[in-house]
């Protein structure tokens, strides 16, 4: 609880208890197949941006077993050598999830490069693959932010079937999963983005605010229902601070619940991550059990727990 009275949604102690499951989901593999679930993370040319976010995700793996290594390109990397790069990592049997770091160098076709990540190793379901699956309500790979704004309403006991539910920003990565994802927990959801007319006629309206837009201070406590429940995506940095989409000093007076940035959805995509890779990895291992054996059914030896 903070001071002002909303419920702070604090994304560590989940985040650790999806870590500690994830942790005994690798050990059973390890011991199954005998080599830790892996994870290449590709930094594509010379002047990539900074490695700091994928840092922590190498680190996050470590922490719980899995083997996680950044797979350079050098120089003036081209659509070709990504490609070739992915090709390799895709036939690569102790790979069993791939990030590319974007954004990428503006000389390469963003869309050439998702297709050539193989679907099963797309662990933060960029691939229309796995993005068509979500919009099907199908079970694929999530965008690790989105499902992150979400899972931290779920696991906060936060009802989401049948509420006014407003996502601000409509990306391929955050907003439009996250809106697909809360439609799919039965709310009822209108999607805002820059060209919306009036924002705060839309926020005003809603029970759940899911705000991913990347414009520091964007929601008030103003526009809130009161009682309204938010989760703030977004992350900016201001006079030297990282701040959230949402005025975090006026919305917490108003709102029954909000995220606290930092500290709320950034600590919770990094462990679902993880349980996404597990997923992947039991999901490619009873693949290759099949195919080696075509007249067993073949079940994964562990599930992934931490992924509920
Ligand atoms: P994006 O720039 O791709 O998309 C921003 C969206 O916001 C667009 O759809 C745009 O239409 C909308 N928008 C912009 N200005 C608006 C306005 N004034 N009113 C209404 N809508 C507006 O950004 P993104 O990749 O979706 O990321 C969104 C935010 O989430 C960024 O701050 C980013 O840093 C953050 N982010 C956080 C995490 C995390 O783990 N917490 C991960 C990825 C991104």
């Amino acid at each position: 609880m903070s001071d002002s009275g909303a419920h702070l949604l604090e994304g560590k102690p989940i985040a650790d208890e999806i870590r500690t499951a994830v942790a005994e989901d690798v050990a059973t593999f390890t011991a199954t197949h005998g080599r830790p679930p892996g994870l290449a993370v590709v930094i594509v040319g010379r002047d990539a941006p900074s490695t700091v976010y994928l840092e922590q995700i190498l680190r996050g793996c470590a922490r719980v077993g899995i083997h996680a290594e950044f797979v350079h390109l050098e120089g003036e990397a081209t659509e070709r050598s990504v490609c070739a790069t992915l090709a390799k990592l895709n036939a690569d049997p102790s790979v069993d999830g791939v990030i590319v770091q974007m954004p990428l160098p503006p000389t390469i076709r963003l869309r050439e490069v998702i297709d050539a990540i193989d679907p099963a190793k797309d662990i933060d379901g960029i691939h229309p693959l796995n993005a068509g699956l979500l919009r099907l309500g199908y079970d694929g790979f999530l965008p690790a932010t989105a499902h992150a704004a979400v899972e931290i309403l779920r696991r906060s006991g936060i009802e989401i079937a049948g509420r006014d539910a407003v996502v601000i920003g409509r990306s391929a990565v955050v907003g439009m999963p996250a809106a697909f994802l809360l439609v799919k927990e039965d709310a009822t959801v209108t999607v805002c983005h820059s060209r919306t007319r009036d924002l705060a006629d839309h926020v005003r309206r809603a029970d759940i605010v899911i705000v991913a837009a990347g414009r520091p201070g964007l929601v008030t406590g103003a526009m809130l229902k009161p009682g309204a429940v938010v989760v703030d995506v977004g992350i900016n940095l201001v006079d030297g601070h990282i701040v959230g989409d949402v005025d975090f000093a006026s919305a917490v007076g108003v709102a029954s619940a909000i995220t606290p940035v930092p500290g709320g959805v950034g600590p919770l995509t990094n462990a679902l991550l993880l349980t996404h890779l597990i997923r992947a990895a039991e999901r490619q291992a009873a693949a290759r059990r099949m195919a080696a054996e075509p007249s067993t059914q073949v079940e994964p030896t562990v599930t992934a727990r931490g992924d509920r």
